[in-house]
């Protein structure tokens, strides 16, 4: 079998590492940081050698396969050596698709992917399927691989995954859409990171499906330049299509084979244009792996959504409060200023990672009735809307900025929490962020 190295003891790392030692690979697993306690027992209960705070080049360089943590650019010096030797550095969705024979779902995209991902579990399971959810969820796929036999996996994928692929090949690949996201990991170059989402595809052939956003200019315009195998399944909120999904009348049309499905829009208990076009592609991978119709729409209509994307947490004095701190960059704020059909006093900030705010001044102007910003930098904010919006207040804890909103927020409005940016400021993380802004909401 050889010896699999093991860079990075995460959740991927510590997957792989347990699925390795079960097919009988000596496996090392290695990470500079500090390995959490958790994953360490683990690894010790496993008898699985590891290395924490350092990477040993001896026992590195001498491996026959090494699987690379996603969150490792490829740009690092251990990384280049182990290519120059001729060693294959994979990532763990290459390394555990080899040891299942399940029909693969994988959903790639720059925002939508968590949310499609779970939507599509959740009908598949209603459906009645053996079904395994994993990728950036929860368990690693690995771990899943080795300790489970699931017929179906419904798989979240980043381009960073995507990047350690060779022969990976799921039976239904989705693309949720392509914006400038992560660029520093690819070189500065849009189109380095396009290419990256599509090698979802890249192994797929004529007998599999690529479900994708028809919408998105920047998605079309590479299937143009760069046409698939794949069976080609398009959704749009704009245009009637000739198979695939699309809006009509207020109700989501599917027309795949020769298989039709109709579903009003207003069954869905998720909000928002978007959300309509993840039901879409969610709607179109379970009909082609047989889920029945009636069963499809019960499942949308019983789908509550997932926590941090335009959570509705509570209504004081028929103002509405939502949560949506996932939205860590522009287009994603854009979807929910876009979705949310009220005055909106709006919570923004945080780190920036290039933002251009001019994609969402039309909505701001049409919508927003004050800005608090949630940043220790807000500068960027102010120059973008100082000028279109009159109230505009910096605050510094989200305790604070719920104060302030609750102040300004008048009956029939709603606030939000869509901070399109990244939270590392002032908080742990995004999910941090959300928790505060609920818990605030709550001690009102
Ligand atoms: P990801 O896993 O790709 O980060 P999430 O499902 O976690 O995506 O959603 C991230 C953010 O993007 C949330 O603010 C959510 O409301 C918004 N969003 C969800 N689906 C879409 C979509 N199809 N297009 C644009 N934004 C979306």
């Amino acid at each position: 079998m050889g010896r699999l190295v093991i860079l990075g003891g995460g959740e991927s790392g510590v997957g792989t590492a347990i699925l390795g030692k079960q097919k009988g690979f000596e496996v090392f697993v290695s990470d500079k940081g500090e390995i959490k306690e958790k994953y360490k027992k683990v690894l010790e209960h496993f008898e699985i050698e590891w290395e924490s705070g350092e990477h040993t080049e001896a026992k590195i360089l001498n491996a026959d396969l090494v699987m690379k943590s996603p969150g490792i650019p490829d740009k690092v010096p251990l990384v280049k050596a182990l290519v120059e030797k001729g060693v294959p550095v994979i990532s763990e969705i290459e390394f555990a698709s080899k040891y299942t024979d399940a029909t693969l779902i994988g959903i790639t995209g720059s925002n939508g992917k968590t949310t499609t991902t779970m939507l599509t579990n959740h009908i598949l399971k209603d459906g009645g399927l053996n079904v395994g959810m994993a990728g950036n969820i929860g368990d690693s796929y690995a771990k899943m691989v080795a300790e489970n036999d699931f017929d179906h996996y419904v798989l979240e994928i980043s381009s960073f995954q995507l990047d350690g692929i060779v022969d990976f090949k799921p039976h239904i690949a989705m693309i949720t859409n392509i914006t400038p996201d992560h660029l520093d990991r690819y070189e500065y170059k849009f189109e380095n990171y396009i290419a990256s989402k599509f090698r979802i595809a890249m192994n797929q052939d004529k007998d599999d499906y690529l479900i994708y956003d028809a919408d998105d200019e920047v998605i079309q315009d590479w299937l143009k330049k760069h046409p698939v195998q794949s069976k080609l399944l398009p959704f749009s909120v704009k245009q009637k299509l000739e198979e695939g999904a699309w809006l009509e009348d207020k109700t989501i049309k599917i027309k795949l084979e020769n298989k039709t499905l109709e579903m009003s829009e207003d069954i869905l208990a998720l909000e928002g244009q978007h959300n309509v076009k993840n039901t879409m592609a969610a709607s179109m991978a379970a009909m082609l792996v047989k889920v029945r119709k009636e069963t499809i729409r019960q499942s949308i209509q019983s789908f509550q959504g997932v926590p941090h994307r335009l959570e509705n947490v509570l209504k004081i004095n028929h103002v509405e409060y939502i949560n949506d701190s996932k939205a860590t960059n522009v287009n994603a704020t854009y979807y929910a200023l876009d979705g949310i059909k009220k005055p909106i006093v709006w919570i923004v900030g945080g780190v920036d990672k290039g933002n251009d705010y001019s994609e969402l001044m039309p909505l701001v102007r049409e919508k927003v009735k004050a800005i608090i910003c949630l940043g220790v930098d807000n500068s960027k904010l102010i120059d973008a809307f100082g000028n279109v919006i009159d109230l505009m207040v910096e605050t510094f804890s989200m305790e604070e900025a719920v104060k302030v909103a609750y102040k300004v927020a008048e009956r029939g409005d709603a606030v939000l929490l869509s901070p399109a940016c990244a939270s590392f400021d002032l908080f742990k993380n995004y999910e941090d962020r959300g928790d505060q802004f609920k818990n605030a909401i709550k001690n009102l």
